[in-house]
This record gives structure tokens, sequence and C-alpha cells, in this order.
């Protein structure tokens, strides 16, 4: 039975003015302060759209200014080495945006004289810039009238509307995106995308919204049919794959490690430097050397702990031994894509995330060698 509140909501001109005066009136009351939203930078402010790609606000916060005390400008990244950004971003994950942010930086200085392109075409042409990133870099700096959509935004929009459309589809995406385009608020679009995801970050929450402070709760058709539950329809995840890997921590008298650096080939993390690692199955249990080439002139002689660790659609368990090398040849490792490196260089060194959660881990034990 048709409810009367379908008929009210966003579909009338008039109630889409109302949602617009509403949420930018609450957002200019509510938002919450970062430093992103003090600057109408391009630079700036593309810097925190890709590091908020994947990632919490407040684990982005302090990436992105030492991010930009490192490099102030289009030209100071276009010109840094690919190890200093990959340093800057290590603990930060998802490396291939700070590969491309680096990539684009170059196209940026020498196509487009430093400043960040006003055309979306353009802006799109960029490594790493896709619509939503487009999107939201144009609106904000630049105010150009470009909706976003990011999972906040579609969950917000199929509330509202009741709609059962799922972002991760293309079809259901298509039909977000169109919602988007029109609800937004042409004259502050900047302001009004960072509402729409304001609100889903903070109010409109996946499990439980909290509709009684939601300034949308007289125009959203979910909440006046009391079906919040149902919008977003739900998704079939992906399943996680597990990965369990073996982590060797060696070191030498000086005090430094044995380090590896992953291959340029590597379909993730590559060219990041870690420790000695290979799959748990590759490992002989009884004489505690691996089954790889290089790893079998390592020896395993004491474990040191698991770390447990999540990369995209990896579960990884990591067993961190302490090793030694077995022909005492330090100097073997001594190669293009390993080398011995004390902690201090290794806090400048792009290094793996459970790299440096295993050197955290073994903290002082290192005196009880042998
Ligand atoms: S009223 Fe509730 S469900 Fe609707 S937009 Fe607001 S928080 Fe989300």
């Amino acid at each position: 039975m048709t409810n009367i509140r379908d008929h009210i909501g966003a579909d009338n001109p008039e109630d889409i003015a109302g949602v617009r005066r509403r949420l930018l009136r609450w957002y200019d009351r509510e938002q919450r302060d970062m430093p992103w939203r003090h600057t109408s930078d391009p630079y700036h402010i593309w810097v925190s759209e890709i590091m908020l790609q994947q990632t919490r606000v407040e684990a982005v916060i302090p990436y992105y200014k030492n991010f930009l005390r490192q490099f102030p400008s289009v030209a100071h990244l276009a010109r840094a080495s690919n190890e200093r950004v990959l340093t800057s971003w290590s603990g930060l994950g998802y490396y291939s945006r700070a590969r491309n942010l680096h990539r684009a930086a170059k196209r940026v200085q020498s196509d487009h004289g430093g400043v960040f392109p006003v055309e979306e075409q353009a802006a799109l042409d960029l490594p790493g810039v896709g619509r939503y990133t487009a999107s939201a870099i144009l609106s904000i700096a630049y105010g150009v009238p470009l909706a976003v959509l990011d999972g906040n935004v579609a969950r917000v929009l199929s509330r509202l509307r009741t709609v059962r459309a799922e972002v991760k589809n293309t079809a259901g995406r298509k039909t977000l995106w169109r919602l988007a385009q029109e609800i937004l608020d042409t004259r502050r679009p900047g302001d009004f995308n960072q509402a729409m995801m304001e609100l889903g970050a903070t109010i409109c929450l996946p499990g439980q919204p909290r509709c009684g402070s939601c300034p949308l709760r007289k125009d959203c058709r979910a909440h006046l049919q009391d079906v919040t539950g149902e919008y977003p329809p739900a998704r079939v995840r992906a399943r996680e794959k597990s990965l369990k890997l073996v982590a060797a921590v060696v070191w030498d008298r000086a005090g430094k490690y044995l380090l590896e650096r992953r291959p340029a080939s590597s379909s993730w993390l590559a060219g990041f430097w870690e420790l000695p690692m290979w799959p748990a199955a590759a490992q002989t249990s009884k004489n505690g050397h691996s089954g790889s080439s290089s790893k079998a002139r390592l020896k395993l002689v004491r474990p040191l702990g698991t770390i447990r660790h999540s990369i995209t659609q990896f579960r990884i368990e990591v067993e961190v031994w302490q090793a030694v090398v077995t022909n005492n040849k330090q100097a073997d490792f001594e190669t293009k894509s390993s080398k011995w490196v004390d902690l201090a260089a290794i806090k400048k060194l792009p290094a793996t995330t459970i790299t440096r959660k295993a050197l955290a881990m073994i903290g002082e034990r290192k005196e009880e060698q042998e």
C-alpha cells in the first residue's frame, strides 16, 4: 500500500531546495575541523582527497601535514625522488595512490604550469584521478558544479529516496550518480559535496543511522517509512583470502637488520623494503630453513611472535622469527635488492607496515642474540 509520505521528499523541486538548505545549514554549524577545510589551494585539496581514499580522517591528518611540509607545492612533489615520496607515505597504505600522485604531479607541472587543471577531462586524464576525485577537487577548489559519489553519499541518497541502488554495482552506481547530480547545490557545490559526505560519516551511519540528529529527517523517505535498515541494499561481500607468511628478523653485530626490496613487478608494495619473507608453506619445519633460494641462506632460530595485518582482500598472518645467516657471509646480502640497514635509516626508507610492526615487536630483544 502506498504511503502518503511516499509522495513527499526530494522529488519535489521545492523540497530539493529545502534539502539543500537544511543540509548546508547543518554543515556550516556542525562540520568537523580538518586541515584541508582551511584552504582552497587545489594542490592541498588534491593531496587530501587522494589520502582520504580508503583511509580514515584521523589517520590521514598527520600524513597530510607532513606530506605538505616535505612537498609544499606541485613543483616540489614533481621533482622529488620516488623513494622520498613513498617514504613519506609509508604506513598510510594503498601505495599506488602515492605513485600515481607523484606521476600526476609531474604531468601537472609539465602540462598545466604546476596548477591542477580546472577542466574535468584534463583532471580525469591524470593518473589516479577518477570521477569521484576529479569532482571532489574541482567542486571544492574551483566551485565547479560536479557531484561526488562515495560510499557515504551513496548511503544517504539510497535512504533519502528509498532507492535500491548499490554503489559497487554498475547500474546502481549510474542511478546514484544521477541522483547525486540532481540534488547538488550548484551555488555551493564543494560545501554541498562535503556536507553529504560528512552526513554519511557522522550521522547516516551504516548500521544505526542517528536519524534523531539528522537535518534531513523530515525529507528522508527511509526514516519516515521506518525502513532505514533496508537501505542501502545488503551487498554480497567478496570473501577475504588468508595468507600465512614467515618473516625473518636478522641483525648483525652493528645492530643493522637485513632488508630485501620487493620487485618492481610486484602487484602490491612494489619497490618497498621488507624483512625477508616467504609463504609459511615453504618453510621446512625440521631444520628451520626456508624453501626459497635466497632465504635458504637463513636459519630460523627462535619464534618472536605473530603479526596480523589486512591488505585489500588479504588477511595476512605473519610468524616472525629471529634468524641467522647460515654461512656467516653477510656481504652476500649486499645486493641491489637486499642490504643491512640500521633502525634510523629504516625510518627513512619506504618499508612495509608488516616490517615496521615486526621491528617494533622485537624491541629490545636483539641484545639476546647468540
Ligand atoms: S533521516 Fe536517518 S536515514 Fe535518513 S538521511 Fe538522515 S540519518 Fe540517514
